[in-house]
């Protein structure tokens, strides 16, 4: 691992951002101009550790713990906003019997390195397999990890706007309750800032993850992180973990950071 120049890490984004009474994305009620007021001039401050995961969110300020009542575990955290307009999707779906729980929050660098090269190296079976006896060539060994888990240093759970809700069983989702649930996300999350960046995967979304049916990004900071992402890390970023190598070959940032559903994606 190269040593990064000593600037680098003091390269701050600043980006200021316009919340419109949380009404810039919610199509289905158009907005009285009465109510259109810019409600706050936001200030988030995204530098490469944030955007990277390497950071403890437990000791972050703007991060803050999950009730474990709202949550299936304790100690997840997610970023202050975010956590609120959760709050307000989750009374709105009560009110329609439906009930949501955060399965997963963020995720740190470190944890998302344990998953990565626990697979990695045939310790944790992927599809019933020890991939590092199965899949020599290290390409195809990561693409195969990459079919639902994230490089460290790519996940958006890294950025403390994206959560995992009641299942990350597909088979949960064609249940009764699983589709009922899904169909409630599909036609209100967007009223709440929320989308689903890994939808079906089609002509229009060709790369990336499998479509993920729990995962919604909260896009009033998200894009942020998104915007910021695009302008500042390349390849030599992604690097500290089995199998870094293959970011570049699989050119992870354009296939799968950016292969995402195109209403959750940046200009
Ligand atoms: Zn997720």
């Amino acid at each position: 691992m190269t040593s990064k120049p000593f600037f680098s890490n003091l390269l701050i984004f600043t980006v200021s951002v316009f919340i419109i009474s949380g009404q810039m994305i919610n199509k289905k009620h158009p907005v009285n101009s009465e109510v259109i007021k810019a409600q706050e001039l936001k200030s988030i401050a995204i530098d490469k550790k944030h955007l990277l995961g390497q950071f403890n969110y437990k000791t972050d300020n703007g991060f803050v713990e999950v009730d474990a009542k709202y949550g299936n575990k304790k100690g997840m955290y997610l970023q202050k906003e975010v956590y609120e307009a959760f709050l307000k999707m989750k009374v709105a779906a009560a009110k329609d019997g439906i009930t949501l729980i955060i399965v997963s929050a963020t995720r740190n660098f470190n944890e998302q390195k344990m998953i990565w090269e626990a697979k990695w190296s045939g310790k944790k079976l992927v599809n019933s397999q020890n991939i590092y006896l199965t899949i020599k060539d290290p390409v195809e060994r990561a693409k195969t990890i990459l079919n639902y888990s994230s490089m460290p240093g790519t996940s958006r759970h890294h950025w403390g706007t994206d959560i995992d809700l009641n299942s990350i069983d597909n088979s949960f989702f064609n249940t009764e309750k699983g589709i009922k649930l899904y169909n409630w996300l599909s036609n209100n999350a967007a009223t709440y800032g929320f989308c689903q960046p890994y939808t079906k995967k089609d002509i229009f979304r060709p790369n990336g993850y499998e479509e993920e049916k729990w995962h919604w990004s909260y896009l009033p900071i998200a894009k942020q992180y998104l915007t910021v992402y695009k302008n500042t890390i390349t390849y030599s970023d992604i690097t500290g973990f089995l199998g870094a190598e293959t970011a570049s070959k699989i050119d992870i940032i354009k296939n799968y950071i950016f292969g995402i559903n195109q209403d959750c994606n940046i200009p």
